[in-house]
């Protein structure tokens, strides 16, 4: 079972690897985007933690909820609304339970990324944060560790697609031959996830 703490440790670790690797996030987002992603996320992650730290919601899905509105508050640009509302959405389907399975998280997840594809209208093979989120969801009932490696293909995969929703999508078919900056930190909250479980 997953407790609150679980999901603090969950956010705890998507902050310092965004940190580790803002530089490169901000780089990926230089040839098809306006170079601030890394920065954007760090910013966001950093207040994450910082509010989690000061409130300590009592149970998963108050982490999330509140992760979530935090990342929407503070970062501008198309990530923080989508994260923000992948994170919220997530915590309000898991509602008020001290502790959920991994199944239960799963399920939740999905709804979550549901409400980014609302939100934002990007499907998978859009070259979005998308093309990471839906196969780590997929992959998510073989465990975090298979949901890691299903995030870091479909961010690679990113790469020969041309963009279609987000700021990279004016280039057209410039931006082609690019690795997608959202797909990319999406792999590292994935990863996160095994982290936060030990694995
Ligand atoms: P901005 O483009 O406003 O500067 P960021 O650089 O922080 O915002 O984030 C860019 C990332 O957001 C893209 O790489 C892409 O993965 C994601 N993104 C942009 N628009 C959408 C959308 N409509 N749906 C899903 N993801 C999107
Ligand atoms: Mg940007
Ligand atoms: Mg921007």
């Amino acid at each position: 079972m997953l407790d609150a703490d679980f999901f603090r440790r969950w956010m705890a670790a998507t902050a310092a690897s965004v940190d580790r690797e803002a530089e490169r996030l901000t780089a990926l987002d230089s040839p098809i985007g306006d170079a601030d992603h890394g920065s954007n996320l760090q910013r966001g992650f950093k207040a994450v933690v910082a509010v989690l730290e000061k409130d300590a919601p009592a149970t998963p899905g108050a982490v999330l909820t509140l992760a979530g509105r935090q990342l929407i508050s503070t970062v501008g640009g198309a990530s923080g609304p989508l994260y923000g509302t992948l994170l919220r959405s997530t915590g309000k389907a898991l509602g008020d339970a001290a502790e959920v399975s991994e199944a239960q998280f799963a399920e939740a997840l999905r709804a979550g990324v549901d409400k980014v594809m609302a939100l934002g209208g990007a499907a998978p093979g859009d070259k979005t944060m998308i093309d990471a989120l839906v196969p780590a969801v997929d992959a998510l009932g073989e465990g975090f560790g298979a949901a890691r490696a299903a995030a870091e293909q479909g961010a690679e995969a990113t790469i020969p697609l041309q963009a279609r929703k987000g700021r990279a999508s004016y280039l057209g078919e410039r931006s082609i031959g690019h690795q997608d900056p959202g797909a990319t930190s999406s792999a590292l909250l994935v990863a996160g996830l095994a982290e936060a479980a030990g694995e």
